[in-house]
């Protein structure tokens, strides 16, 4: 483990330097912190590393038994964009489960540079149905299947009002969508990991546990946000807890049940003047997106000042330069804890003892990294959905131009000769 510290003072007195992301990236403006913690600690000689990296490159750290790492995979708005996608945050505990709460449009590509096998990316929980919650779905199902990924998905969110309203409607709806893409990739892949077990329960009871394994309890309550449904998560785990608000107002069931958790991540909008002035809204438009159906900076502040976690999360924004001061500013008005404004690829690690703020630095180019379970191999006998008219098309002199190529590949792997390849000859016009 190898992090650095952030002290709440540190936090506090240093986040208007730290939120600018100055630092993060190597830039020469420094926030003011001592030499050795902005350095990550002393180099001892020419030939040493640093030995307290205060960058966190994904896949080098092993997590400690006691430990939870939270990554912000998406923390921005619904038109997501290249520097933030929309909501997706990884809790990873130490016994090592993987848990996505939301996967928001955009998050995936941040989720592929985490450098996780996609075996361990199975399990969602959904907050509501709102597409900034839950688009890139689609990416996670058909983009791990074919990066490698055996198993199937498993799915949690809640219930609505009617069964029309809720996850398992959604989901079924999903794979009706996705129907063709499903149908071909079963006989072209393999079928499993193209399911979806999804997990409804009922979005009303607060406090309710709805996952519980491996020494990980998830309890679900409801939130308040454009209608009956959503609700916010909490994670325990070796005796620290994670809270994610999903998309809320201000309500009782936050404040009861977030009270004293250590990372408590919540949403705050963008204030009703930058959505005025950055998102083209009517005002009529802004106070409700903000105040009505969101929860301002300042209210945000409230509810923390009455949680009082160990470390706040603040997102749901643009964070830039235009944006970041004025949703700052309003928490400041009511909350003056350690505070955290993120942004994508923002990485906390928690134990008893300390709680870290962390940019990632992943690599654009991230493959997906193999696992030890295995995805079977194609099905024999499964119906291709390819028709002999659409086969009889296939141009024999591109398919003879790689004969060579795939003789090598056979013999390279010691593979058999298969019945796929003479038939796809046989199909062909005159073959
Ligand atoms: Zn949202």
């Amino acid at each position: 483990m190898k992090h650095r510290i952030l002290s709440t003072a540190i936090i506090t007195s240093t986040i208007a330097a730290v939120f600018a992301a100055g630092w993060q990236f190597g830039h020469s403006s420094k926030p003011i912190i001592s030499n050795a913690q902005a350095a990550g600690g002393v180099v001892t000689s020419p030939t040493a590393s640093v030995p307290d990296r205060y960058v966190y490159y994904p896949g080098t750290e092993a997590l400690a038994k006691e430990e939870i790492r939270v990554t912000a995979c998406g923390t921005g708005l619904p038109a997501a964009r290249r520097s933030q996608a929309a909501t997706c945050f990884l809790i990873e505990p130490g016994n090592g489960d993987k848990f996505l709460f939301d996967i928001g449009t955009g998050s995936m590509a941040n989720l592929a540079a985490m450098m996780i096998p996609y075996e361990y990316l199975d399990k969602v929980f959904l907050s509501h149905l709102y597409t900034d919650h839950m688009g890139d779905i689609l990416g996670l199902w058909a983009g791990g299947w074919t990066a490698g990924r055996p198993n199937a998905l498993r799915v949690w969110g809640p219930s609505g009002t009617t069964p029309e309203m809720g996850t398992k409607y959604a989901m079924d709806s999903f794979l009706q969508f996705v129907n063709w893409d499903k149908v071909t990739r079963e006989y072209k892949i393999t079928p499993i990991p193209g399911k979806v077990e999804t997990n409804e329960f009922d979005y009303k009871i607060p406090n309710q546990i709805v996952y519980e394994e491996n020494g990980v309890t998830i309890r679900s309550f409801p939130a308040i946000h454009a209608g009956d449904g959503p609700v916010s998560y909490s994670l325990e785990y070796a005796g620290m807890k994670v809270v994610f608000s999903g998309d809320t107002v201000p309500n009782k069931w936050f404040v009861e049940y977030a009270k004293n958790a250590d990372l408590v991540i919540h949403e705050a909008f963008q204030t009703p003047q930058q959505l005025v002035d950055f998102c083209n809204q009517p005002p009529q438009l802004a106070w409700r997106t903000c105040c009505e159906f969101h929860t301002s900076p300042q209210a945000f502040g409230k509810v923390m000042s009455s949680v009082q976690p160990r470390h706040a999360v603040a997102f749901h924004f643009f964070n830039e330069e235009g944006t970041r001061y004025g949703i700052y500013e309003g928490i400041r008005e009511t909350y003056s804890g350690p505070l955290s404004m993120a942004t994508d690829m923002m990485v906390w690690n928690i134990t008893k003892d300390k709680i870290t703020e962390r940019m990632a630095q992943s690599t654009d180019e991230a493959w997906s990294v193999p696992g030890t379970a295995k995805q079977l191999p194609p099905e024999n006998g499964r119906p291709n959905p390819t028709t002999t008219f659409i086969d009889a098309g296939r141009w024999e002199p591109g398919f003879r131009a790689q004969d060579q190529m795939l003789d090598g590949h056979m013999q390279k792997y010691n593979l058999k000769d298969q019945d796929w390849r003479p038939k796809m000859y046989e199909k062909m016009e005159g073959g």
